[in-house]
């Protein structure tokens, strides 16, 4: 038998291909070989040897009623695990079938607030095939999600991977399975390691297939046709069928709470992508932390399915201003009654999580006291009703909410609850005493006789001590023997005849008679009976409950509804945030504007931003660690919350409504997530470039640093232009490359303001005040003193910029990103012409003489092919080439701005040094640097 069983279970893994396998052998559930020492080490299980044919196994066991938590750490962790159970064969011996398999994404057994999607992604297998690269990268994709805890199901078709990246991002899913195309698209597979947490899954191809996925479909939601309940696209069916025959397949009974699919346009919702909701620190902060994120900012919700719609609010802002004014006037509604929120909440404060205990309903998992809890939510609704009638919330969109819900079927079910459940109800649904007296007349005549054997049982102990004049006489029944009848030893030899001795202890003796044993009979009988009977109608009770699970989840969802309205207005207040006006015109204007987290840390100091159709485009500038980034990343947060439907931090705010919130931020950050710098800020300017139209928003908080200067200012320079001329979006553009400042003269919609600091006596304060214009300064030096840079290298720095500044020809040196830090780029008017410089006016290239020299865009870093060809190019001297050559191999990016610094300063020593030389050694006077060439 040993033997077998271990082969038994090898053959069964054979058959799955789920991570693990749990075996049913008896009363436990066991892992054998590598499983055993996999549990061993995951879960802290004991492992012991099992032989078998002359070898020995590792085994781990789990004993039957314990699985589910081993169960849910095994799949937290992200794996598969196949339960096997045994059943009796005819021969009277056991077997053993795989009967489910636990996923993460179809995991029934979660406790945690936030939703658990499993979602599939199907690829448009022609447009991949085609193996031509702009075809592959339009590739469309179906997506679907499901929450089987909840029954949330959604699907749509997106137009490409970054599309469905960024919803991959928002929905954040526990398990992937990618259809037959996605598994051979390489980019889309690192998206969805890289977007999600996810358990890639990877199951039979066939799901996928239209006609199968649409089959599914049309039998999971009983519609004539997927296209009749709004999936339109075969990819979106091929998705969703995938998911449902998935989740068919593990066996778990999962499919149950799916009552319904809601398809979506991804144009109902603001685009952003999976970049941006990571910059913006939606759900978690850059480091990945959920403190300090949005999210844990303004979540105030009571109950779990609030913070679960509050997060997905704050994901997937709206497009269309009648819903963004349904939720703003909710929240406007609760923010003026202080009085009534609050005792909203403490009804709220009451609801248990309806959409999970639908579905637990459904899937047949929900004991009593989940339908206790069905009950008692239930009656929220209506609780609610009476806490807000005679209020101010009467007419809002809140009530509506509320009374469109079907209200009369809701009081029915609870009815039926209230009358069927008994209050305190055992944990275990196979025992009785789940219902109340007056319920089901069979059940009451089981009661009853159960209730009067069982008063007999509690009266004999006292009758027999009458009866016979026995002193310490007592009833009791245990697993061996049954019911006894026990008396002390003294008075053990006075007992009647009709008394049979079962047991002697130490102190007693257990006897029992016929009569007793013929109501321990009956009592036995009847608590089957019971039992069996209160089993039948709890089952029958919970299909009826579970055949409301599309109501409950409607009350749950509207539950959830009132509780973000709440939770906002509830911010709204305590913060001092006010209702954003949300226009279709084209301004973003923000009054005394804040950002929503740094608001909570700091001392905040306000500021404005007005961008309407003329002004489109703002250039910000300032010193290093003024706030540009807070400036940027607060506007697009108060677009995104007003879009959500939440009041915002400004005194006052108008957003016309942007279809897609686009950021890139600086290099630097990424620099610390090590992230190869700048192809990925190439690929995500790209993305901006592609997807932004000109209703959207676009925050750039640098663009260029990752490469040489030159490189730099010309991609900043050209995609401003593109921006500003074709695109036309809102644009904030943050840059430390001043010579950026002269577009707003050449372009019409281009503005620049500036964060303001002060310099008083070498001491500079940030004023955190935008104003308008260009700042003059950066400052870097004063931020490296503030970093604590020593003392002898901040003077020193100061100095070497002294003397730049005397040259005035930093740009021109080429001394890459890190150099102009500290540069002051208003001044480049060089006097010293050694190299090419960026011409402000023209926006091309030209040599340092005020020449209009090259604009092509061949301007490396070395100075030899950028004025190579020029004549008026002052001749170097001889041991300037090894300069050059230094200057070349510099790494702009790898080396600190201070460093930087003191190479340039170096390098000029030496030129000026060869120079000197030169001169002393030929004419002995002075040189006159416009002269001469490059050329040698
Ligand atoms: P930059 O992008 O210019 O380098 P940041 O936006 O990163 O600067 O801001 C630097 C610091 O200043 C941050 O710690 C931020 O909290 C703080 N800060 C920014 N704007 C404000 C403001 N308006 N009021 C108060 N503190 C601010």
């Amino acid at each position: 038998m040993t033997d077998g069983i271990v082969g038994e279970f090898l053959s069964l893994k054979e058959e799955t291909d789920a991570d693990l396998l749990a075996m049913q052998c008896g009363d436990f559930y066991e892992f054998f070989a590598e499983d055993a020492e996999f549990v061993g080490r995951e879960l802290d299980l004991k492992v012991s040897q099992k032989s078998s044919h002359g070898s020995s196994y590792p085994m781990a066991g789990v004993p039957l009623s314990e699985l589910s938590p081993y169960l849910k750490a095994l799949v937290e962790k992200g794996y598969r695990v196949a339960v096997a159970d045994q059943y009796e064969t005819d021969g009277g011996g056991h077997a053993r079938e795989i009967t489910k398999v636990v996923t993460p994404g179809t995991f029934l057994g979660t406790h945690d607030a936030d939703a658990q999607y499993l979602a599939a992604i199907v690829a448009d297998r022609e447009a991949t095939d085609s193996g031509d690269r702009s075809a592959e990268t339009d590739t469309a994709y179906g997506l679907a999600f499901a929450d089987v805890t909840t029954g949330r199901f959604t699907a749509t078709a997106v137009e490409d991977r970054d599309a469905a990246r960024a919803e991959l991002h928002r929905f954040g899913p526990a398990e992937v399975i990618p259809g037959p195309a996605v598994r051979t698209d390489e980019p889309m597979l690192s998206a969805i390691r890289e977007e999600t947490d996810a358990t890639l899954s990877l199951p039979e191809a066939e799901l996928f297939a239209p006609g199968r996925a649409r089959h599914a479909v049309r039998e999971q939601f009983g519609s004539s046709t997927p296209e009749a309940i709004g999936l339109e696209s075969t990819l979106a069916i091929r998705a969703a069928g995938a998911v449902v025959g998935y989740a068919e397949e593990t066996g778990a009974g999962v499919t149950a709470a799916m009552t319904r699919l809601q398809a979506y346009e991804p144009g109902d919702h603001v685009a952003l992508d999976a970049t941006t909701q990571r910059n913006l620190e939606l759900a978690e902060t850059m480091q990945g932390n959920r403190e300090g994120s949005l999210f844990a900012t303004v979540d105030h919700t009571v109950t779990t399915p609030g913070r679960r719609l509050l997060r997905e609010w704050l994901a997937r802002p709206r497009r269309d201003r009648a819903e963004i004014g349904r939720r703003l006037d909710a929240v406007e509604a609760f923010a003026s009654a202080a009085l009534a929120r609050d005792q909203v909440r403490d009804v709220l404060g009451e609801a248990a999580d309806l959409e999970r205990l639908g579905s637990r309903a459904a899937n047949g998992s929900a004991d009593a006291r989940d339908l206790l809890s069905v009950r008692d939510t239930l009656a929220v609704p209506h609780r609610l009703l009476e806490a807000i009638d005679g209020t101010e919330l009467e007419a809002s969109p809140i009530a509506e909410t509320l009374r469109g819900l079907d209200l009369e079927t809701v009081r029915g079910v609870r009815k039926e609850l209230a009358e069927a459940l008994a209050e305190d109800p055992p944990d275990s649904v196979t025992q009785g005493g789940l219902f109340r007296r007056g319920y089901d007349e069979e059940l009451d005549e089981v009661i009853e006789r159960h209730e009067a054997v069982r008063e007999w049982l509690d009266g004999l102990a006292d009758r027999e001590r009458k009866r016979h004049g026995l002193s310490h006489v007592t009833v009791d029944r245990n697993k061996t023997d049954g019911y006894y009848i026990q008396v002390g030893k003294s008075v053990a030899d006075r007992v009647p005849e009709h008394y049979r001795e079962v047991k002697t202890l130490k102190n007693s003796k257990r006897f029992t008679t016929d009569e007793l044993e013929e109501r321990e009979r009956e009592v036995l009988r009847l608590e089957e009976a019971r039992g069996d009977l209160e089993h039948e109608l709890f089952c029958e009770l919970r299909e009826r409950v579970a055949g409301r699970a599309e109501l409950l989840q409607d009350v749950g969802r509207a539950i959830a509804a009132v509780d973000v309205f709440a939770a906002l207005a509830e911010h709204a207040a305590v913060n001092g945030w006010t209702r954003p006006t949300v226009t279709d015109g084209d301004e973003l204007s923000i009054e005394a504007g804040r950002h929503p987290v740094v608001e909570q840390s700091t001392e905040f100091v306000p500021n404005d931003l007005a961008m309407d159709e003329r002004r489109r485009f703002l250039l910000v500038t300032g010193p290093n660690m003024s706030g540009k980034s807070t400036y940027m990343r607060q506007a697009a947060l108060i677009a995104l919350l007003a879009q959500a439907g939440s009041f915002v931090p400004a005194r006052e705010a108008t957003v016309g409504v942007v279809d897609g919130i686009y950021t890139r931020v600086g290099a630097l950050d990424e620099l610390a997530e090590g992230r190869s710098t700048f192809m990925v800020e190439m690929q995500e300017l790209s993305n901006i470039l592609h997807s932004a139209t000109e209703n959207s928003l676009v925050i750039l908080d640098e663009v260029g640093r990752g490469t040489a200067t030159y490189d730099g200012i010309s991609i900043a320079w050209a995609a401003t232009e593109y921006l500003h001329n074709e695109i036309g979006a809102k644009t904030l553009f943050a840059t430390h490359y001043h010579e950026l400042t002269t577009l707003a003269e050449h372009l019409p919609r281009v503005e620049n303001v500036h964060v303001a600091a002060e310099e008083r006596d070498g001491d500079v304060t940030f004023l955190r005040t935008i104003r308008e214009g260009p700042t003059d300064r950066s400052y870097g030096i004063h931020v490296a003193d503030l970093a604590g840079v020593p003392e002898p290298v901040v003077s020193r720095a100061d100095e070497v910029l002294g003397r730049l500044r005397e040259e005035k020809a930093i740009e021109a040196r080429g001394s890459g990103g890190g150099s102009d830090e500290s540069g002051d780029g208003r001044e480049q008017e060089a006097t010293e012409p050694i190299q090419a410089v960026f011409d402000l006016s023209s926006g091309s290239f030209r040599s340092g003489d005020g020449g209009s020299g090259r604009s092509d865009d061949d301007h490396e870093l070395d100075g030899r092919t950028a004025v190579a060809d020029r004549e008026d190019i002052p001749e170097l001297p001889p041991g300037a080439d090894d300069v050059l050559e230094e200057l070349s191999e510099t790494d702009v990016n790898e080396t600190p701005p201070v460093e930087l610094m003191a190479k340039v300063q170096e390098w000029q020593e030496r030129i000026d040094g060869e120079r000197n030389s030169e001169i002393d050694g030929e004419r002995n006077g002075e040189i006159d640097g416009s002269e001469g060439t490059l050329e040698r």
